[in-house]
């Protein structure tokens, strides 16, 4: 479907063709002995074929039904958006130079307030235009990759970042910045870390909860964060950079496999799950919060291990859960199931014989809990222990969406089953914390 009719199909479609109006036209609507006006708004695709979309002049939409009676006439032509390119930046020579590559999500997203539509766009010349400060702390070179929500993001995409990544790691650039969708980003950061080991320089995920032209944006702050760690920071891991608290005064910076969201809106969503973030900033400034990280080496050379195999399932534990579920995931040629149990790492008993089926076929099955924080035990509880005795590989305290990404990179890296549990275990990308954090406090 073409960009101007946007979500429209069926009879509706054939109303707006007919009226030879496009999305953003000022049109009016007359069914009957009503008549409506506005301008003409992008709907929803899975919507139905009957109904047209309209901004009234009150700010209002209403979606307006078509029959065979209805008349549509275009009244206005709706003013193209226009963009004014901002004066061009200088780039300062002197300055580390900093990649920034654009996946969609709310960070790279504009609204267009005649129509309500958002559009995910991130150019260079729109990132100065809304945060001209970048200027003066890197030379950027902001690239478009994918133009997505960060819910249809999946491992391919993770494995053409990892590769895109690769390919902007040359001699001279200081960092990676990866713009994201926010709902899946705690995801990518866990898939980056594994694939990309051996880095010599930081490579910073960020998002934003509100978009760049909102008052209340963190896109600007979390930006101006996230270049800044891959312009300076001493580390060279994969993390992520949002807002610390709800305020404006501070970033936090998070290591890609031990972040979470924790809240659907505000600015802080995300938390260092069972460990502190590793640095903060603030006024530009990068103040380490741990000694324990990997140092920045412009020499090291990047180890890519882009690949993942889907064919591992994240499976939470609820009571009253049918074990089917599990026998599911073995008849469909799953290798790996990571479960989500209660408390210490927990399922009820009934799900045991499914379980037993599972690892009698090959399949890995390890536990995480779901708790959040802290480290699964199982040899406190029988249920622990004889889920042990099934084969239940435990997984500390790593996050379970962690535990889900990793099995998949393990087995996009081999499929030899002794391999797998070893590297299972292994601590790869800092994926299990050496002390559970909350039991400090
Ligand atoms: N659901 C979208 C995404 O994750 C928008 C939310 C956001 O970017 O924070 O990409």
């Amino acid at each position: 479907m073409s960009e101007e009719f946007s979500g429209y199909k069926g009879e509706a479609l054939k109303a707006i063709k007919k009226a030879e109006a496009e999305i953003g036209d000022i049109i009016r609507i007359t069914n009957n002995s009503e008549a409506y006006e506005g301008i003409l708004i992008p709907r929803s695709e899975y919507g139905d074929e009957r109904h047209i979309i309209l901004k009234l002049k009150s700010g209002y939409n209403i979606g307006v039904r078509i029959t065979s009676s209805t008349k549509i006439e275009k009244i206005g032509k709706g003013a193209k958006p226009t963009f004014k390119p901002p004066p061009l930046v200088k780039q300062i020579a002197e300055l580390p130079k900093v990649a920034i590559i654009s996946t969609g999500g709310t960070i790279a997203s504009r609204v267009d307030y005649r129509t309500g539509a958002v559009r995910p766009a991130l150019t260079a010349s729109d990132l100065y235009s809304v945060v001209p400060e970048l200027a003066t702390i890197a030379q950027i070179d902001a690239q478009i990759l994918f133009s997505l929500f960060s819910e249809n993001i999946t491992p391919k995409h993770w494995t053409q970042i990892a590769e895109f990544v690769a390919k902007q790691i040359t001699d001279d650039v200081e960092g990676v910045v990866i713009a994201h969708g926010t709902d899946t980003l705690g995801y990518t950061a866990a898939a980056l870390s594994f694939a990309l080991q051996n880095l010599p320089v930081p490579v910073i995920l960020v998002g934003s909860q509100r978009s760049a032209d909102r008052p209340s944006s963190d896109a600007a702050t979390n930006l101006i964060g996230a270049v800044t760690a891959a312009a300076k920071a001493p580390f060279a891991e994969v993390a992520l950079a949002m807002h610390e608290t709800p305020s404006d005064t501070a970033i936090a910076i998070h290591r890609g496999t031990k972040v979470r969201k924790c809240h659907t809106s505000r600015r802080d969503t995300f938390k260092s799950i069972n460990t502190t973030p590793i640095a903060r900033i603030q006024d530009q400034k990068i103040t380490m919060l741990t000694e324990d990280y990997k140092k920045r080496d412009s020499k090291r050379k990047l180890a890519l291990k882009p690949a993942f195999d889907e064919k591992v399932a994240l499976i939470k534990f609820y009571p009253g859960m049918n074990p089917t579920i599990i026998n599911w995931h073995i008849e469909n040629g799953y290798k790996g199931i990571i479960l989500e149990g209660t408390g210490l790492g927990h399922v009820s008993k009934y799900c045991f014989d499914a379980i037993k089926n599972a690892v009698n076929s090959n399949i890995i099955v390890a536990m995480t809990s779901q708790c959040i924080w802290g480290r699964i035990n199982m040899n406190v509880y029988d249920s622990g222990r004889d889920l042990l005795a099934l084969g239940v590989i435990p997984l500390e305290d790593i996050l379970p969406e962690t535990a889900t990404v990793k099995l998949m990179w393990i087995f996009g890296q081999t499929n030899d089953i002794a391999e797998v549990k070893k590297l299972l275990k292994t601590n790869i990308a800092s994926e299990f914390s050496q002390r559970t954090f909350s039991e400090e406090t």
